[in-house]
């Protein structure tokens, strides 16, 4: 009974952990999607529905073809349309003919609700497994993040290029499959130590690099695919990047429950209630506020990626123009769908980094 789930950037790592370590041996990883994917999602589609929800539903058909029949994906009560993903994409993968099983995981949903969903997924895992599964997989996420963070810098910096890639990607490899949680805390010790003595940086560059974060929604941000991979582009113009937006601080329970630890998205939306008190879905909250935090961290702008027609980052886009001068915090919100092309959407990073230049030498002198 392969098991398969939506290809989501550095993150598809993330769901192979969970399924390993509730022990599952039937895993299919997902396909990178391609343009073939998004062809398919897009014709048994709903045409107003999001982005995202095209791609993986697209992603589905080619498993499904490929000869997966059990079926993960996020689910539960959400403020936007995500929750409703899994029950419309069942309807049309049964309408389409496939015989599956679809297994919606409820990531907000009340813990035991958590627990069950995962017990079900899982190979006969008692609770106690399952909560152990879960741990070991937030902690992994933990230095799959870290790995990127560092991948964003030390590749803008690089002296030899493609040096960030390989190390990432054996990185990743060995952060999947090591075992036991004290060589699992030693290999996320060591990280930050790997890419310093692996890759030579050109010292110069580091010294007036700019700095940007990407945010937006969560699917958009995080998948390269869909993004197209907007972290190499403004890495190979010379600048530093980095995710606003994290999935594994959302999944992060031992830190979440911590009374002395605030996350950054806790943060965000703190910093966002003047201007949206309530969520609305998205991550609307936490762009708004991150404009307000990545300001105060010095950093020198904000990408914003938002797919077509998704309603919270409308509001983002609406809001966001008002924050950002009131910090003076250079903003750039771009929309993205299957039809994005390549070429304006490079044109449009250039110009904003050029911008970003030339108001950092200004404050230079
Ligand atoms: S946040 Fe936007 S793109 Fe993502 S599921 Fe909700 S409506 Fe769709």
């Amino acid at each position: 009974m392969p098991f398969t789930y939506p290809h989501f950037g550095s993150l598809t790592y993330v769901f192979e952990i969970l399924l390993t370590e509730l022990g599952r041996t039937d895993i299919m990883l997902p396909k990178e999607p391609s343009r073939k994917t998004s062809e398919l999602g897009s014709r048994y589609s709903p045409e107003f529905v999001c982005t995202p929800f095209k791609l993986t539903l697209g992603t589905f058909i080619e498993m499904l073809e490929l000869g997966a029949d059990q079926l993960g994906i996020g689910g539960g009560n959400m403020y936007c349309r995500f929750g409703l993903y899994w029950p419309v994409q069942r309807l049309i993968l049964e309408d389409l003919g496939y015989d599956f099983e679809f297994y919606p995981i409820p990531i907000f949903d009340k813990p035991l609700n958590l627990v069950k969903s995962l017990q079900a997924v899982g190979n006969n895992c008692t609770v106690w497994e399952t909560i152990k599964a879960f741990r070991t997989t937030w902690i992994k996420t933990r230095y799959i993040e870290l790995v990127d963070e560092l991948h964003f810098k030390y590749r803008a910096l690089e002296l030899e290029p493609n040096q960030a890639d390989r190390l990432v990607k054996k990185l990743h490899r060995e952060i999947v499959e090591i075992k036991g949680l004290g060589n699992l805390r030693r290999l996320g010790k060591q990280i930050p130590e790997k890419f310093e003595n692996t890759i030579e940086i050109d010292k110069e560059k580091r010294k007036n690099a700019i700095r940007i974060g990407v945010c937006g929604e969560i699917y958009v941000a995080l998948e390269p695919v869909l993004n197209l991979d907007v972290h190499r582009k403004l890495n190979d113009l010379g600048v530093i990047t980095t995710n606003c937006v994290s999935f594994g601080m959302l999944i992060d329970f031992g830190r979440k429950i911590n009374p002395f630890i605030r996350l950054p998205y806790q943060k965000a939306r703190k910093a966002a209630k003047p201007y949206i008190g309530q969520r609305c879905g998205g991550e609307t909250q936490e762009n708004i506020g991150d404009i307000i935090l990545y300001k105060k961290k010095n950093w020198d702008g904000l990408v914003h990626l938002y797919p077509f027609t998704c309603m919270p980052e409308i509001i983002t886009r609406s809001i966001a123009p008002e924050v950002s001068k009131k910090y003076d915090m250079p903003f750039l919100s771009l929309v993205i769908d299957e039809h994005t092309g390549e070429t304006g959407y490079l044109t449009r990073l250039e110009a904003f980094v050029d911008l970003l230049r030339r108001k950092k030498e200004k404050m230079i002198g």
